[in-house]
């Protein structure tokens, strides 16, 4: 356990129906104690509390945020640590969207969260769970600073030539229609890892940081600048994930529309809940459509195929973009645990001075070389932390 004096921050999670939470120590990462609230508005609520002592699972009426908030402190209270007892010095809360109004964490003021809350149009469907928990922990932790670290901010580097969709002027400007990205914290987190792993300094080295998990993103991070990202103006753009497309012919929507009779709201939900490897296979599950592949079956042999073409397209496009690059990194649930995809990868890309080390890569755990020594490429697998990167840059804007 780690000195009761060292500085620690409340990682906050809310979404629609489930509250996330971890105490993290921003210095060193280490977590102790985390938590899920889950099926908020819901008759049946189950809250998980996991700390030195053990796991203790509540089941409860969980109505609102603000009970899911009160089940966080008495979960502490009960269970430890007492959270009157150490330094909490911010609650970091993950807000998923903050358009063109944050480039970087910010301090939580009435008009920070009124500007958050008109940013509801473009993440209708995460940015008024990030608000609730904003709220509430307003409410329980008074004395305590609030910071939101937002998803999008990383990307706010972009040039206007990556950010800029060649769309009707009226659109870009009164419906704020641009590319924003997202997994930024992610992404932020792995390339200063990558850099720090390559040995050298961040602001020097090209790096092309694969987030591959149930979402999934590419981005091209030029001297730790973001310069060009996959996600768009919604999640649902660039690679192919669980259950979105990633990239497709925008012809389609009316195309379908004529043809099929599909409504806006039919589109919304094939492609957030039912296109990519769902779509392909029927299962939105990489290790499941990974068994059925090696079984033989042409379906998920297939969407391995079209995830792999997928990638090969950005990360080629990002080295032209970068004009030089000096490393690759996989992260999250598929880039960390499928050898076989980044074998794949890698080897198709050869002929641009990537040499797969592939005994590192069959056994990499944790941060790990997966290239050889002479590649001019290298790759690493570079588990991401999330939490640790919130409770870094809200520690970071509370020490001002
Ligand atoms: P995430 O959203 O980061 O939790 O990633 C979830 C995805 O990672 C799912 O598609 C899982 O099937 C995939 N995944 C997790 N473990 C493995 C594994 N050992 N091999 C292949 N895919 C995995």
């Amino acid at each position: 356990m780690t000195d009761p004096g060292t500085r620690r921050v409340l990682v906050v999670n809310a979404g629609s129906s489930s509250l996330k939470y971890q105490l993290v120590d921003p210095d060193d990462g280490t977590s102790e104690a985390s938590g899920l609230v889950e099926r908020i508005g819901l008759a049946d609520g189950r809250a998980r509390h996991t700390c030195s002592a053990g796991t203790f699972t509540t089941e409860s009426d969980v109505p609102d945020h603000a009970r899911a908030m009160e089940l966080l402190t008495a979960a502490f209270a009960e269970h430890g640590p007492d959270l009157a007892a150490v330094q909490l010095v911010a609650v970091g809360h993950r807000v998923v969207h903050g358009g063109a109004d944050f480039s970087q964490p910010t301090l939580i003021t009435a008009e920070v969260v009124e500007t958050v809350r008109r940013l509801i149009p473009l993440a209708p469907l995460h940015n008024p769970g990030n608000l609730e928990g904003i709220e509430v922990a307003r409410e329980t932790f008074p004395d305590v600073p609030q910071v939101a670290v937002f998803d999008t901010a990383f990307h706010q580097t972009m040039p206007a030539s990556a950010s800029t969709y060649a769309v009707p002027r009226a659109w870009r400007e009164e419906h704020r229609v641009r590319r924003y990205g997202f997994h930024g914290t992610s992404h932020a987190y792995v390339s200063r890892r990558t850099a720090a792993l390559l040995g050298r300094p961040l602001e020097d080295v090209a790096i092309v940081v694969l987030h591959l998990g149930n979402g999934a993103s590419a981005t091209a991070v030029d001297g730790g600048r973001s310069v060009a990202t996959s996600m768009g103006l919604t999640p649902l753009e660039g690679l192919v994930m669980g259950t979105r497309p990633g990239d497709l012919d925008p012809g389609l929507a009316g195309h379908l529309a004529d043809r099929a009779g599909l409504t806006p709201d039919d589109f919304d939900r094939a492609l957030s809940k039912e296109s990519g490897l769902l779509g392909l296979t029927g299962s939105a599950d990489f290790r499941e459509v990974m068994e059925r592949r090696a079984q033989g079956d042409a379906d998920a042999s297939l969407a391995f195929d079209v995830v792999v073409h997928r990638l090969l397209h950005y990360v080629g496009g990002y080295a032209a973009v970068l004009g030089r690059l000096d490393a690759l990194a996989f992260t999250a649930g598929i880039g960390e645990h499928s050898p076989e995809l980044r074998a794949e990868v890698l080897t198709r890309l050869a002929g641009f001075g990537v040499e797969l080390d592939p005994e590192a890569n069959a056994t990499a755990s944790g941060e790990a070389r997966i290239t050889t020594a002479s590649s001019s490429v290298a790759a690493f697998v570079v588990p991401t932390n999330e939490e640790w990167e919130i409770a870094r840059q809200a520690a970071g804007v509370v020490a001002g």
